[in-house]
């Protein structure tokens, strides 16, 4: 069947969006695909339909658990059920129940450490995977900015499965990340579908404000002024409550904060009561986006400095998805990067934690050096996050004391060169912010793309006026009508003129 009657048919899509086609038609032709589309361009869709032609099943591997719940709603609401999500959502026995069933479903999620548990593994390679999708596959790469090391063993993991047919995506990568994703997967021979990142509907502005207090005062002003709905970013959960809180109090619109601090009962309630248009305003951390398919967005406003330009070409490529005039502005005072460099560092251990963790292991007799005990979590303040990269690095344990020694030294080795990729996105952040020169360009330049159409408008270096995203006032609109309203009797002169 023709690709489009198959696309209005199951999904009711009468045109495919830019780069979906060829990106689907480069799959069902047999070859590996690394497809780059922009964030709301229907990445999905690339999976989701070959899967309807392919006659295996199609294996997605995807980072993040919402995410992944999201696709498998995604995938329900156009009738389909053959689809599951394995991970550690599912209780023992519910994995169970899945694994012993896994052939019936077409399309199978899968995180990454999932994929490696061998039982699992196993259970995969006796099925016939006709597409192996690698979604979010700028994770793979360690320049990525949301490197997952996880993701870095993907290359091995598909050679198991027999190298099947692969389909890397990613909103957001690089030229160097976007090799390194070959690279990894071990993939020649590629199609490469890269869509522009340009967004010209979405000017940008960048705001120098002499302090926290004033950057307060402007986000009302703006948020009074500029047409909505908007979502404003922070990287603060409380900036972004008190901010919330402080629109509320003068009046200026309807708004909620929303950051993984709060129930998730609160945020679903809050998500859909701004898609529905009761709320005017988001005031958000990074943790709202993904998932909110909402098309009029008019502005984004970022409070903070992001700590990666990839991560603020996502955020603010949330706006503007009807096509429509839509604006992006980021609100920079002294010192702002500041804070993202102690978000980078707090994601990270720190060496002396290390250096503490691994005296302690080293003095543990060995009965007790075999496993690494949780307890030492709480003893050495590690975060979470902090946690599991100890565990990556630890599980299985070494067997011996120059192994471990060896290790210490690799683990510090490692976080010392993360670090140092992460404080470099953040000075290449900042010296866009500082950029003397078009802004659009230095963003696609970031990308390793030519700006060849410049639109109109494009950025405060540009001559950008914040006026023209302003809410229209009354007086404006009805002048406006009038004039369609003249416009239309004078049409009506001609048109009789003509006739006569
Ligand atoms: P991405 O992963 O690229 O951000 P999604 O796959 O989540 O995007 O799709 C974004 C939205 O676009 C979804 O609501 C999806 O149903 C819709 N969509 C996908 N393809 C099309 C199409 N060809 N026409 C209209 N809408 C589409």
């Amino acid at each position: 069947m023709e690709l489009e009657r198959l696309l209005e048919i199951k999904f009711g899509y009468t045109s495919f969006k830019p780069g979906q086609k060829q990106v689907i038609s480069s799959v069902l032709s047999g070859n590996h695909t690394l497809a780059m589309l922009p964030t709301g361009t229907g990445k999905s869709l690339c999976y989701q339909l070959p899967g309807l032609v392919l006659e295996g099943h199609i294996l997605i591997i995807s980072p993040l658990l919402s995410l992944m719940q999201d696709q498998v709603e995604q995938f329900k609401r156009f009738g389909e059920k053959r689809v599951v999500a394995l991970n550690s959502f599912l209780s023992a026995a519910e994995k169970k129940a899945v694994m012993d069933r896994l052939s019936n479903y077409k399309y199978i999620f899968i995180s990454p450490e999932m994929l490696k548990v061998p039982f699992i593994m196993k259970r995969l390679q006796e099925l016939t995977i006709s597409l192996f999708v690698v979604d979010e596959a700028h994770c793979i790469s360690q320049w990525g900015y949301d490197f997952r090391p996880d993701y870095s063993k993907l290359g091995e993991l598909r050679g198991k499965l027999g190298n099947p047919l692969t389909l890397a995506l990613t909103a957001t990568a690089t030229k160097k990340v976007r090799d390194d994703i070959l690279n990894s997967l071990g993939l020649t021979n590629v199609t490469k579908v890269e869509s522009s990142i340009d967004r010209p509907n979405i000017s940008f502005q960048v705001e120098g404000i002499p302090d926290y207090h004033d950057k307060e005062k402007r986000v009302l002003e703006l948020a009074a002024q500029l047409e909505k709905p908007g979502i404003i970013y922070f990287s603060s959960k409380k900036a972004a409550d008190q901010m919330a809180e402080l629109l509320i109090e003068k009046g200026v619109c309807r708004t909620s904060a929303y950051h993984g601090g709060m129930d998730q009962n609160s945020r679903i309630l809050i998500q859909q009561q701004f898609i529905h248009n009761q709320l005017d305003v988001i005031c958000a951390t990074s943790a709202f986006g993904m998932g909110v398919n909402k098309e009029n967005i008019r502005f984004v406003i970022h409070f903070h400095m992001p700590m990666q330009m990839e991560s603020y070409l996502q955020e603010i490529g949330r706006a503007g998805r009807d096509g429509l005039p839509s604006v992006a502005i980021l609100l920079f005072s002294p010192g702002d990067e500041t804070l993202p460099i102690q978000l980078a560092e707090s994601e990270l251990p720190a060496e002396q934690q290390i250096d503490w963790l691994f005296n302690k292991l080293l003095l543990n007799s060995d009965a007790e050096a075999s496993k690494l005990k949780p307890e030492l979590r709480e003893l050495g303040g590690f975060s979470e996050q902090q946690w599991r990269l100890v565990e990556r690095f630890l599980e299985p344990m070494p067997q011996n004391k120059i192994e471990l020694e060896k290790l210490h030294e690799t683990i510090k080795a490692y976080i010392r060169e993360r670090l140092t990729i992460k404080k470099n996105n953040i000075y290449r952040m900042k010296k866009w912010v500082e950029s003397k020169y078009c802004r659009r360009q230095a963003v696609l330049e970031y990308f390793d793309e030519i700006l060849v159409d410049k639109p109109e408008p494009c950025c405060d270096l540009c001559g950008l006026d914040l006026q023209d995203y302003h809410v229209r006032s009354r007086a404006v609109q009805l002048a406006e009508n009038e004039e369609t309203w003249q416009q239309y009797l004078a049409n009506l002169l001609i048109h009789s003129e003509l006739r006569e």
